[in-house]
């Protein structure tokens, strides 16, 4: 494999960005090499710098739920950037995407547009810390909701016990507000719920945990959540940013029959672009400026461009049977694989649920919550990445990260990748040290 240009187009990055990248997991650190530059995407396929064709698992972290530059897409950007690229005032394309939610997805009154999942998150804890007057929230060691100061956080030496920082740069004072429980144990949450009464302003969670392997919870466990936050007075954020539209286009919420006091979107609802929103209630939304004392605001918030890809994507989500074969594709893919596993004695589960999917390394029990996780096991993925970038396969670098399965993946794509995980997997299982079982 020829990637010439792309190390070429590294070395000058490391010269100009901490690591040569914008985002760290681009710098290939837990799968060793070097990061390839794209050119070009179309459908399932993605090309570097070099020209390599690779067919793509990593669908820009989950955005490209119709694949790299669907032409519906592609046409609305277009014609909106002819238009005007910004306004800074109101345009139709907000009214579009907005009602786009307001319609469909029950729960949400109002909605706010903002530019990252990581400032709908932000502004969301914002809100609910706004509307209960309490400072504190409860998040989820293994839940990944962006970068924002008092999210950085891991759970202090023992439960009830604050929690700290994890990353340097943000202040204690910021983490001790931030309690952080494991998933899957209620007890837990109602053990800090306790210990910290009426000072609660919101539990934080991915319904479908998808950052740090993919830690799927079972209805009753989001269920009770919700019921535990009604008892104490705290309000409900479910953090949709991957999977709002990507379980079906109600998202998880409609997936287990939940409703949040807060919802989060981002990726998807963008197509690609740089979006992100905040929905509730008319009731909690007018506690948001100018309506109320919340204050939140963007310059770009709205941008046409990102507004119209967005309601390009969400029209196409909302085509009848646009998500059956995406989920069917996925297990067909899933129980070969774990076919494969079981013949051969290889430890390990592809884990899916509709069209995310996720290798556990280490165990043929899904983990459901982060310290499950065989660190060491995980950390043999690198073989495997490699394997299927010889075999022109992009999953993401790292372990830890999930593979997408768009609309744009083919019936033949599909065989190809399943097909490469087996060489891959292979081969992996014989680099490392692995115990079959
Ligand atoms: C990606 C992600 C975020 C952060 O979104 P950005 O657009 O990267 O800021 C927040 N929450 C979840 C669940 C995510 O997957």
């Amino acid at each position: 494999m020829n990637t010439q240009r792309s190390e070429q187009l590294y070395k000058e990055a490391l010269e100009l960005f901490p690591a040569g990248v914008n985002s760290p997991v681009r710098a290939f650190r837990s799968v060793g090499g070097q990061p390839l530059f794209f050119e070009r995407g179309e459908g399932s396929k993605v090309w570097d710098a070099d020209g390599n064709q690779y067919i793509d698992l990593c669908s820009s972290w989950g955005p490209l739920i119709s694949g790299h530059a669907h032409p519906d897409i592609v046409a609305a950007v277009k014609e909106a950037a002819e238009k005007g690229i910004s306004f800074g005032a109101p345009c139709a394309y907000e009214v579009e995407l907005g009602k786009l939610l307001v319609e469909n997805i029950p729960f949400i009154d109002k909605v706010r547009f903002v530019n990252s999942g990581t400032e709908a998150v932000m502004s969301a804890l914002r809100l609910a810390r706004g509307a209960t007057g309490r400072d504190k929230i409860i998040k989820f060691n293994g839940c990944y909701h962006g970068h924002a100061d008092h999210l950085l956080v891991k759970a202090g030496s023992g439960l009830a016990t604050f929690g700290q920082a994890d990353s340097a740069g943000v202040p204690a004072d910021f983490a001790k507000n931030t309690l952080v429980a494991e998933l899957n144990d209620l007890g837990q949450v109602e053990a800090l719920f306790k210990a910290n009464e009426n000072e609660v302003a919101a539990v934080i969670i991915e319904p479908v945990p998808a950052n740090n392997g993919l830690l799927l919870q079972t209805k009753e466990y989001l269920h009770g959540l919700k019921a535990l936050c009604k008892q104490y007075g705290a309000l409900l954020i479910l953090d949709e940013v991957i999977s709002g539209f990507r379980l079906c286009f109600g998202g998880a919420c409609a997936h287990f029959d939940i409703e949040p006091d807060i919802v989060t979107y981002g990726k998807i609802i963008g197509g690609g672009t740089p979006v992100g929103a905040y929905g509730a209630s008319k009731e909690l939304m007018g506690h948001i400026a100018p309506d109320g004392p919340v204050y939140q605001a963007g310059t770009l918030s709205g941008n046409p461009l990102a507004m119209a890809a967005g309601a390009a994507q969400l029209r196409l989500c909302k085509a009848p049977d646009f998500y059956e074969g995406m989920a069917t594709k996925t297990a067909a893919f899933a129980d070969e694989i774990n076919g494969f596993f079981s013949e051969k004695g290889f430890p390990m589960k592809m884990v899916h649920i509709d069209s995310i999917f996720w290798l556990s390394i280490g165990s043929t029990t899904p983990p459901t919550s982060a310290n499950e996780i065989d660190a060491k096991a995980v950390s043999a993925y690198a073989e495997l990445h490699r394997s299927l970038l010889e075999q022109g396969i992009y999953a993401a670098p790292s372990g830890y990260e999930v593979g997408f399965v768009s609309a744009a993946h083919s019936e033949a794509d599909m065989q190809k990748i399943t097909e490469a995980f087996k060489v891959g997997t292979e081969r992996m299982v014989n680099a490392s040290l692995l115990e079959k079982q």
